[in-house]
């Protein structure tokens, strides 16, 4: 028999499920969340989903897989964050929120007292991860990003969180599984607190669509399967190509961006990835490919500013 399940004022008995908000330590916002807990003990698994602002096929994933999960079927339990920054969601602002201009995927652990995206990371981190065994972070490409699916795991992180994430990874059903030596996002962060986990990303350009979900909700399942979650066989997707690390770059002129590469494609080591031109048509920066790989995904705006990211390689 397991205990109750408790995340800030939301309170869920052995074979219950809750549904409410969770408070976001030292301020008035309140982020939306289901508590599963399964009759029978097993682990405690944290799935966050709208972590950036126009990634919508895991914010709609989260709706309907906290809605279909049943607690009679669960073994150990499953918190679910539908929206993680609410702020960013509702302003449809890609990267950042609102209100500090801040990545939220660069802000862990949070602090208590820092800017809202920090102290909604902190509420996650101690209201969440702090009693976890598995994480799942779910993305996609946001509002300006054109992107085929692919999964981060944390590499260069202890062994068995390593392994234990690459394998879970490797059963979201996602083709192109990639390490990743990020340390202050989820995933990275959570390897801090020995907790092993992942950040997947389906969908693209600010859409949504009901294969994405479905994608989505099959590889989750699968993975609450191997995690012994949830009853039944763990699936076997097939072909996966594992990419050791991925690199990308950055605008540093504000301009217009003119990419010279396609999703997937592979690329060598200094091959050009794309360039900024002035209003004028005038070059004013040429991006090179930093390692051989995968293009994971491009940015599509013609509009481009100082910073944005451009290209990645995996
Ligand atoms: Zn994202």
């Amino acid at each position: 028999m397991s205990s109750d399940f408790k995340a800030g004022q939301l309170i869920a008995p052995p074979g219950s499920k809750v549904q409410g908000t969770l408070r976001v330590e030292n301020s008035d916002l309140e982020l939306p969340v289901t508590l599963i807990n399964g009759e029978t003990s097993g682990k405690t698994v944290i799935i966050t989903a709208g972590t950036h602002g126009g990634e919508y096929p895991s914010v709609e994933t989260a709706i309907r897989l906290a809605n279909q999960l049943d607690p009679q079927n669960v073994s150990g339990r499953i918190a679910i964050v539908h929206v993680a920054n609410v702020p960013a969601f509702h302003a449809k602002m890609q990267y950042v929120g609102p209100d500090d201009g801040k990545n939220f995927n660069r802000v862990f652990p949070g602090k208590a007292l820092g800017t809202t995206s920090e102290k909604i990371a902190y509420t996650i981190t101690t209201e969440l991860y702090a009693q976890a065994d598995f994480q799942m972070d779910l993305h996609g490409g946001d509002l300006h990003e054109a992107l085929v699916p692919f999964v981060l795991y944390p590499s260069g992180v202890q062994e068995e969180i390593e392994s234990v994430s690459k394998e879970a990874a490797s059963l979201m059903g996602i083709r192109y599984v990639v390490g990743s030596l990020s340390t202050n996002g989820t995933y990275g962060s959570a390897t801090t607190l020995g907790l092993p986990g992942f950040l997947a990303e389906i969908g693209q350009c600010g859409l949504w669509n009901e294969e994405e979900v479905t994608s989505y909700l099959r590889g989750i399942q699968n993975v609450l399967k191997y995690l012994k979650v949830l009853p039944g066989e763990v699936e076997d997707y097939g072909a996966i190509t594992y990419l050791p690390k991925m690199a990308g770059v950055n605008a540093d002129h504000a301009g217009c961006w003119y990419p010279a590469v396609r999703l997937e494609e592979r690329v060598s080591k200094g091959q050009k990835l794309g360039e900024i031109r002035d209003y004028f048509a005038k070059i004013l920066s040429e991006y090179f490919a930093p390692q051989d790989g995968v293009v994971l995904y491009v940015v599509t705006s013609l509009a481009i500013n100082v910073g944005d990211p451009l290209v990645v390689v995996g």
